[in-house]
């Protein structure tokens, strides 16, 4: 089967008359990118090297000497290796492992044969130690997972290639005119990805390393939209991606990387919820497709009037699904999304008449029950999608919180300062702040938006009161003016 692959693979990329390599590839050797590390004092006996266990095992680690057995204990995180002095010998986590070299002791300190111990030490320091025989010198770097980077032009488009020290889950797309790689549980040195290329459609990468996540950003050349296709191979330790040009019709416009604070807020893009065989909430008479939709009409009127430049996701009652919303906001280049939808319960009547009020929620994992609950009951329009291709999922899973945690280091500030605006201005509506008014949940219509994004739920479609207002034409123009409001209070905030 892997044969299978890998000779189906062989063929696409190297046999394929259309594939064939125009160039050779960029390659880098990432390991030795780093040259800024100061070297560990290192000291020999005859021709044997050795490194002091103390020099080496810094911060985090632990030693502990047991003099009877001539033993030392080394703890770093949960690895532990016991060494023993004049043997061969170490035992990293419980399993026996052969050094070719001899502990070295001095009293009650000891000293490590190199580089005989690297591989221990590398496992257990989770760093990568480098040994120049030549010059006698030992350095270390943090534990790198990508090994390799291959950017290389092919005839017919651009194949990169990472090579990862172990299983990498990999999201890839394309944001004009930057392809984005987000790499989870991936560390990387940012420096050594810093690269410009003479010859295919990636003109130069960049990287940025996050807690839990790496971002590789390809800035494609020549702005043509390109297809991307991925191919994971050694259970996925090594990670293929090609890039084929669109079309050779340059685009018009080009998308510059947006720093949340350091641009106007000028496009507004409203994203009235559900929509055509959607209907979304049900009320006693209302549906909440037909609010959002008569609110954000209203809304883009208003902001004209300040001076907005007013995009909507939809303006009739068509279904639109949830993940064309975000990309439709990135496409518009939008300064602020703001998603509007109307909250419901599913309760007995009596209930229903208790619980009420407008909620503002930027995308963040959700602290609380109902909050998640709300965020699986909006996303269930995934599943109604006409793609074909959503699964039937409704919340965002570990992966994919950590895939987005770059986009939410940009956004969330921001998104979380318009929301105060709008918590201020709604609370002078009819409507009642439910809770604080204020939450957080992982709302698939917040996902790809890459500017600052919040959904509104209006007011309880379920609730007798909230419900007669925001189906009103006066609550609904009311509302309006609010949202209104609060964004031009948000762009004065920002200039
Ligand atoms: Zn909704």
């Amino acid at each position: 089967m892997k044969a299978v692959f890998t000779a189906i693979f062989l063929w696409i990329f190297l046999i394929a008359p259309s594939w064939a390599a125009t160039a050779n590839g960029v390659w880098k050797d990432i390991q030795n990118a780093d040259t800024s590390h100061t070297p560990l004092a290192i000291h020999t006996v005859g021709t044997q090297a050795y490194i002091a266990a103390d020099a080496i095992l810094q911060n985090s680690c632990t030693t502990r000497f047991f003099p009877f057995r001539q033993k030392w204990k080394l703890q770093c995180a949960s690895n532990d290796a016991y060494l023993t002095a004049d043997n061969p010998f170490a035992i990293y986590n419980g399993q026996a492992y052969f050094i070719h070299g001899d502990v070295l002791q001095q009293g009650d300190r000891f000293s490590l044969p190199i580089p005989q111990s690297l591989p221990v030490l590398d496992s257990l320091t989770q760093k990568q130690f480098y040994w120049d025989a030549s010059t006698n010198t030992l350095t270390s770097l943090p534990a790198n997972d990508i090994l390799k980077m291959d950017v290389s032009p092919r005839s017919n488009g651009t194949l990169i290639e990472f090579t990862f020290s172990k299983e990498v889950l990999v999201e890839q797309f394309i944001q004009m005119p930057f392809l984005i790689v987000n790499l989870a549980g991936v560390t990387l040195d940012t420096a050594a990805f810093r690269q410009t290329y003479t010859d295919g459609l990636v003109l130069k990468s960049s990287a940025i390393q996050e807690k839990n996540s790496a971002q590789i950003t390809f800035t494609l050349r020549n702005k043509t939209d390109a297809k991307l296709e991925r191919f994971t191979r050694n259970g996925g330790k090594t990670v293929q991606i090609a890039l084929r040009p669109k079309s050779t019709e340059p685009s018009p416009k080009t998308t510059v990387a947006k720093t949340s604070s350091s641009k106007k807020v000028q496009t507004i893009v409203i994203d009235p919820g559900h929509g055509g065989k959607d209907p979304g909430a049900l009320g006693s008479f209302a549906k909440e497709k037909d609010i959002t939709l008569a609110v954000g009409k209203l809304l883009k009127v208003e902001l004209e009037k300040h001076g907005f430049t007013v995009k909507m996701t939809r303006d009739s009652d068509v279904f639109v699904d949830l993940k064309t919303r975000p990309e439709l906001a990135t496409k518009w280049e939008g300064d602020l999304f703001v998603s509007l939808h109307a909250n419901a319960i599913d309760a007995p009547k009596k209930r229903q008449k208790q619980v009420n009020g407008f909620k503002i929620y930027i995308l963040r994992e959700a602290q609380s029950e109902e909050d998640k609950a709300l965020a699986r009951r909006e996303n269930q329009a995934v599943s109604m999608s006409n793609s074909g291709k959503a699964k039937d999922k409704n919340e965002i899973s570990p992966v994919e919180w950590i895939l987005l945690e770059h986009q939410l280091n940009l956004y969330t500030k921001e998104s979380e300062k318009f929301t105060s605006h709008v918590v201020k201005n709604l609370t002078l509506s009819n409507l009642r702040k439910h809770g604080s008014g204020a939450g957080q949940a992982g709302f698939y219509v917040l996902v790809g938006a890459f500017m600052p994004a919040v959904l509104v739920e209006l007011g309880f479609i379920t609730n007798p009161k909230d419900e007669k207002y925001i189906a009103s034409a006066k609550g609904q123009m009311e509302m309006a003016k609010f949202l209104a409001k609060a964004i031009v209070q948000y762009r004065e905030e920002h200039e």
